[in-house]
């Protein structure tokens, strides 16, 4: 990782440029004008969770502030009714 930054530093021309102009994500909720998230809506809620199941950041998700405060309200409420796992050691059938 350090080495990687150290050649991205080196060359500073355009590269920047490259990596960040163009396309920019734009919020899906926002789109379809939703103003609840439900929380029993499991299979939309996990396009939002990490593969380790921490809630997805903004900067990756590309939702809106609002929708992102809507989404983690209603990822954390799928976790405590249990409809999503908390952690990978949640999943069933990893108790042995
Ligand atoms: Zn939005």
């Amino acid at each position: 990782m350090t080495t990687n930054t150290k050649t991205f530093s080196n060359n500073k021309t355009g590269y920047k440029k490259n990596r960040y102009m163009g396309r920019r994500k734009v919020c899906s909720f926002c789109i379809e004008n939703i103003n609840y998230i439900d929380y029993k809506k499991i299979e939309l809620l996990k396009n939002y969770i990490t593969d380790r199941y921490m809630i997805e950041s903004r900067r990756r998700s590309g939702v809106c502030a609002k929708h992102q405060r809507l989404l983690a309200k209603a990822i954390k409420r799928a976790r405590n009714l249990a409809l999503l796992p908390i952690s990978p050691n949640h999943r069933l059938g990893s108790y042995k």
